[in-house]
């Protein structure tokens, strides 16, 4: 016998038990995303790879260690999207959606790529739902984009979700609190991790992100970022607050909010779960006002956010919600018209009714315990001159003509049999 394949490390098949979650997952962030003037993009499976160095960041775990890329045989380097920001912005630009009314607000539900660690809810193929809004810097839309990522998740039944939220300033201030970081940090750079101090020319902002004591210690004692906000970064940073006030969403200021892609200024945020372990965060995101520009583009302002799918469902709980009943079952009688069944089950589809038929050659006492399994309502018992149709419910039973077979289900499924 040949070795039997497996799907690869790190990725996963969506079985039909996990569909229906899955699926309420979309058309709730459909629903919600829409009604709020979101429309749906979809950007491709891969890139050229310099849209992720440039828009993503050069210092950023995601694309020092966690990128597919591949040569595509022209010499061109590719990169399977990791992230969808990026990509979105660079549809925007390459589409002149800056010529449209700002701001453009546009929604997705994608796979993503990264090749790391696979652990229960860290995968390398995995799903994102996000909703960017570019073209407009006004806070009240940093409070609705958060509001709306709240919403989605209260309403996907997400448990013990915290939300936190702070301020990385403008590019200006974030360089110069930067600089006053890596100051402090080569201060005490003995007291360090080892890769922390590896890193303190590249990012030093991931230190707060270490759980290793003698860095904490250190960041105990760090300069903050939010204390060194210039005055209209501060007051967007409080009109922001103010609005989620207003919202009633309830957030915790975090000052040591290190978000892991180099384009956010002005507001991040996260929402994590206490019931997913390690693997906390739900989703997340901010503003990032330079980024369409830093890509080619207009300068162009934007927020968003991205939360993942799987780490959304852990939250939620293992509820799978039930496959539609049968509304109709065609059954076949020994010697039965398969003909016959055929052009009723397609009739009952075309009339709405959610149907099947006898497939698998089972005895027709086999086809009843079936059509049961299945919670049939009605089922169909095609033999070789009469059809006979049985209300599963009342176990009522009529001879009908074939071809009145789904009117007659259709009756009994409105009103009284
Ligand atoms: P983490 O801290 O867990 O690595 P992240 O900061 O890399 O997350 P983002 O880039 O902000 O995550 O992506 C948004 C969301 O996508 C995360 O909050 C998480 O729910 C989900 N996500 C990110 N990476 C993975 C992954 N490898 N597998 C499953 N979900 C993921
Ligand atoms: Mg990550």
């Amino acid at each position: 016998m040949s070795r039997r394949l497996q799907a690869p490390r790190g990725t996963f098949d969506v079985l039909p038990a996990q569909s229906a979650a899955r699926a309420a997952v979309e058309s709730r962030a459909r629903e919600l995303l829409e009604a709020a003037g979101y429309e749906r993009i979809e950007t491709p499976a891969f890139e050229a790879t310099e849209l992720f160095a440039r828009g993503v960041g050069e210092s950023t775990d995601i694309v020092q260690k966690e990128m597919y890329s591949f040569d595509d045989g022209g010499g061109r380097s590719l990169t399977l999207r990791p992230e969808g920001t990026a990509p979105v912005c660079r549809a925007y630009a390459e589409h002149g959606m800056h010529k449209l009314p700002q701001p453009v607000k546009l929604w997705y539900l994608s796979s993503f790529f990264r090749h790391e660690r696979a652990q229960a809810g860290r995968y390398r193929q995995f799903w994102q739902v996000g909703a960017e809004a570019l073209g407009s810097d006004d806070p009240a839309l940093d409070a609705e984009s958060i509001v709306l990522l709240a919403l989605l998740l209260d309403a996907l039944g997400a448990r013990d979700l915290r939300l936190r939220l702070s301020s990385l300033g403008a590019a200006a201030t974030r360089n110069q609190y930067r600089a006053e970081l890596q100051a402090h940090l080569r201060a005490h750079s003995d007291a360090l991790a080892d890769e922390v101090r590896a890193r303190i020319e590249l990012n030093p902002l991931r230190a707060f992100d270490s759980d290793h004591s003698g860095t904490r210690q250190v960041m105990a004692t760090a300069p903050r970022l939010v204390d060194r906000l210039d005055a209209a970064d501060a007051e967007h940073f409080a009109e922001v607050c103010s609005l989620l006030d207003e919202a009633a969403v309830s957030y915790e200021l975090d000052s040591t909010l290190v978000r892991g892609l180099d384009y956010y200024t002005r507001t991040v945020f996260e929402f994590s779960s206490d019931s997913l372990g390690a693997q906390s965060g739900v989703g997340g995101g901010g503003r990032y006002d330079g980024l369409v520009e830093r890509l080619g583009g207009p300068a162009t302002a934007g927020v968003g956010w991205a939360a993942g799918v799987e780490r959304i469902l852990l939250a939620a709980g293992e509820e799978h919600p039930a496959a539609p009943p049968v509304e109709l079952y065609v059954a076949i009688d020994e010697d039965g018209r398969r003909g016959d069944a055929f052009a009723t089950v397609t009739a009952a589809r075309r009339a709405g009714l959610t149907a099947q038929m006898e497939l698998a050659g089972r005895s027709l006492k086999g086809q009843l315990k079936h059509a049961d399994r299945l919670g049939a309502r009605f089922v169909a018992i095609l033999g070789a001159r009469d059809t006979v149709l049985r209300d599963m419910q009342s176990t009522e039973q009529e001879t009908v003509p074939a071809d009145a077979v789904v009117a007659r289900a259709l009756r009994g499924l409105r009103g009284p049999w």
